[in-house]
């Protein structure tokens, strides 16, 4: 049974009876402490990622849902075993009563996650973070247009937040629930890590596939920002796609942006025109390829050229390709406009 489901950001927080000091629920009342509802609510994500070998639309929608369902609920269980004030959206305003009434605006994923790091010192992975911000980007897109993502996205951006939750429940959650409930939270969770070990299996499989054809190309292949795989490939005649997730750009300068968006937090690098290709997609300092994941390179996003050795014109502030004998420090077009 799924309490509330599609519970969106903002939404009050489910809280167990005991917590909320009220007397046990009658019999046909529903009783579904937080910790139960939120794992739930991954059993129901793992059913619908299982399902079938290609899960339908409607699948990837109800588990994007519940996925963002159960990441709220089981990190805000979390933040409350720090303080119950602490899953108001504004802990300043919070109070007793408003709390128990289940009467308040409570605080985003993304607020939650950087609470319980702050305050709760609680670890959660680069990786894990990541995923979480984009899964709850889905859940918004998913109520006001439709999902973009596809399937592929899904399962692998589902399986990293899968894992980090099974460990989070383990860790943070299951340690302070009384003994039955416990035991009970504990085998559901063992269901969900089989199925998640599935869906892995699946994404292993697909890129075993394409381990080969992606060998000849390190020094162009980046990681996609939708499915999180090392396997978008620039410089390919057509239009930009990854080749795991099939995410597409028309224009290679859109591929950039996303890129730029979701990997590049320290603003160090910018977009110029490609010496090359004279298209607008050449990122500066900034393409982590699979080659060399921990340097910052310039690549085109276009016609996929790598560029060690850019300056820039000390005139218009483009780049350009520096020369090694006579270079003025201008590019060409201002070399001639000089
Ligand atoms: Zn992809
Ligand atoms: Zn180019
Ligand atoms: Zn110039």
């Amino acid at each position: 049974m799924i309490v509330n489901p599609g519970a969106g950001e903002g939404d009050s927080v489910p809280r167990s009876n005991v917590e909320a000091g009220l007397a046990e629920p009658l019999a046909h009342e529903v009783n579904f402490p937080p910790v139960q509802n939120g794992v739930d609510y991954l059993l129901s994500v793992v059913d619908h990622l299982t399902a079938e070998e290609q899960p339908r639309p409607r699948d990837l929608k109800y588990a994007v849902l519940h996925l963002q369902g159960a990441a709220e609920v089981l990190l805000k269980a979390r933040l409350q075993l720090e303080h119950w004030s602490l899953v108001f959206k504004d802990p300043g305003q919070a109070t007793r009563t408003r709390f128990e009434a289940g009467d308040f605006e409570s605080c985003t994923t993304a607020g939650a996650v950087a609470r319980l790091k702050d305050i709760a010192d609680v670890d959660v992975g680069d990786r894990a973070a990541k995923s979480l911000a984009i899964l709850s980007r889905w859940r918004n897109a998913l109520q006001h247009y439709g999902l973009r993502a596809n399937a592929r996205a899904v399962d692998t951006r589902a399986a990293q937040v899968l894992d980090f939750l099974i460990a989070f429940v383990h860790e943070q959650l299951l340690p302070a629930l009384p003994d039955g409930e416990s035991a009970t939270v504990a085998s559901e969770l063992v269901r969900v890590g089989d199925n998640v070990r599935t869906i892995k299996s699946f994404i292993e499989t697909r890129l075993k596939r394409l381990a080969d054809e992606l060998k000849d190309c390190k020094d162009r292949t980046l990681e996609c920002c939708f499915c999180g795989e090392a396997t978008l490939v620039v410089g390919d005649t057509g239009p930009l796609s990854c080749r795991f997730c099939h995410t597409t750009w028309a224009n290679p300068n859109h591929a950039l942006t996303d890129y730029v968006e979701a990997y590049d937090v320290n603003f160090d690098s910018n977009f110029q025109t490609c010496p090359n290709c004279t298209e607008y997609a050449l990122l500066v300092d900034g393409a982590r390829v699979v080659q060399a994941p921990e340097e910052r390179r310039s690549l085109c996003f276009s016609c996929g050229s790598a560029f060690d050795d850019l300056a820039e014109c000390i005139d218009c502030l483009n780049t350009y390709i520096s020369i090694t004998d006579g270079d003025l420090g201008l590019c060409g077009v201002c070399v001639q406009a000089s």
